[in-house]
């Protein structure tokens, strides 16, 4: 069974939601629609307090090529645009509507329709009269982004160059962080959507083959994608082996065609474009059915009641989704291993939200001194010394935690998992790491 090379580790697999349907929640009274949702430069708002918007509409635009369109998520009247609370303690603009009554009854007539409508099998037929630029600007303009939690704008990974183009898309459907089911959940519902999104992909960016990087610890969603696939298109299903981060850029190209990503390159440098599975859902949704990423499915997991699969609206305060939680529970955004605790549960769900995972216990034990066992070098999937890195980052050690490629640090957590010493490796190491790629943005800049 494929899979890559060097380190990764097993973590307990946990998927406490795996086979559960997606379940829509109601739209939301309130949202909080955050301008900067993506990599690259944050949208800019273009409408005004006490502006009437409908759900769909942009309320603001893109400011440059590496940014995206945000949307209404609900229809309503934009009440504020303001600062609102980001899960790590920080604020962040954004803008705040409040429904209007008889539009949001209306607005979930339409999205139940919609849902209906996504359940039966794409009809390949609405797709295959879109030009390559057609397809790019409907992607460009519905606002999607990686939704693996990369949140690249999507359109920019589909603008190869005409005579240049990668040879194979590689869509990520490995979703191996503990927990999180909600990729899985979108494959086994709609699996001839997604496979209509590869298509428009490979359409919008010339590339003739695409290969589907799938753990097989996902029986169902492969062969709900099994039995949609067409013998004769040129897309692949690769069941890989269930191993952590299988889901990383560069091991998952390894894994699927062997091939070596150089260290501080894109997979472009070895032929290849990558993009997640959810992503090819929102692609077939805006290109065959005109919607903008305005709702996403998330993983709600942990010590919680309500776990589940969710569609939620974008904009959507985490703490309505959550519900009551006690006082000393940790929440987290994403999975454990590559999640953020969140400061604050007041804080609206966003394009690259992927799991909220609530844990009741504490996870961290009390640190100890280094034992030297070598335990994170084995574990670490970048062939990196994350306890050297992590010394440098504590002792603020730039220009060493730079030669010894920091930058090349997927913070994918397996050191941290891995010692046995309880340190808190990875967090120092994301210091070292932010202060040294800030180093080499403000290099870039000057040239
Ligand atoms: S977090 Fe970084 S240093 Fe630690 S194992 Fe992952 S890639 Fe290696
Ligand atoms: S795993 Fe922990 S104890 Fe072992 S060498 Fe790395 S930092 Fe030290």
């Amino acid at each position: 069974m494929k899979t890559f090379k060097l380190g990764g580790i097993h973590p307990p697999e946990s998927k406490l939601t795996a086979g559960m349907p997606i379940v829509a929640l109601e739209l939301p009274r309130r949202v909080e629609i955050l301008l900067s949702q993506h990599i690259g430069a944050p949208a800019l708002a273009c409408v005004a307090v006490g502006d009437k918007v409908v759900r769909g509409q942009m309320i603001a635009s893109p400011a440059g090529f590496i940014s995206a369109p945000v949307h209404a998520s609900i229809s309503g009247t934009v009440k504020a645009i303001t600062t609102v609370n980001l899960p790590s303690g920080y604020t962040a603009p954004a803008i705040v509507i409040e429904a209007d009554d008889e539009q949001h009854r209306a607005d979930e007539i339409a999205r139940k329709a919609q849902i209906e409508a996504d359940a039966k099998p794409a009809d390949r037929s609405i797709s295959e009269d879109f030009s390559r630029d057609t397809i790019r600007r409907l992607v460009s303009e519905a606002g999607i982004v990686g939704l693996g939690g990369a949140t690249f704008p999507a359109t920019v990974k589909l603008s190869t160059k005409e005579g240049a183009e990668p040879e194979l898309l590689l869509i990520n459907a490995c979703e191996c962080e503990p927990y999180l089911t909600c990729d899985d959940a979108l494959m086994r519902a709609y699996a001839s959507n997604i496979m209509e999104g590869i298509e428009l992909m490979m359409k919008a960016s010339g590339v003739r083959r695409a290969v589907i990087g799938i753990e097989r610890n996902k029986p169902e969603a492969i062969a709900a994608l099994r039995n949609v696939l067409d013998p004769t298109w040129p897309i692949e299903i690769c069941p890989l082996k269930t191993k952590y981060p299988q889901g990383g850029e560069k091991q998952l190209v390894e894994a699927v065609i062997g091939r070596r990503i150089p260290s501080g390159a894109l997979p472009a440098s070895v032929g290849v474009i990558v993009n997640n599975v959810a992503t090819a859902f929102a692609v077939y949704a805006a290109v065959c059915r005109g919607r903008a990423l305005t709702d996403r499915v998330i993983t709600v997991t942990g010590d919680v009641p309500n776990r589940g699969n969710y569609l939620v609206a974008v904009g959507t305060s985490i703490k309505e989704i959550l519900g009551e939680i006690p006082d000393d529970c940790k929440v987290i955004l994403g999975g454990p291993m590559m999640g953020r605790t969140a400061a604050t549960i007041d804080t609206p769900v966003t394009k690259g939200t992927s799991g909220l995972l609530v844990l009741s216990t504490p996870y961290r034990r009390e640190e100890q001194a280094c034992i030297r066992c070598a335990g994170c070098v084995q574990a670490c999937p970048m062939g990196l010394e994350p306890y050297l890195l992590s010394t440098y980052g504590r002792l603020r050690m730039w220009d060493e935690a730079r030669q010894a490629l920091v930058a090349d640090c997927i913070e994918c957590g397996s050191c941290s998992y891995t010692c046995p010493s309880s340190k808190p490796l990875l967090d120092y190491i994301r210091i070292a790491k932010s202060t040294v790629m800030a180093q080499i943005r403000a290099e870039k800049s000057q040239k």
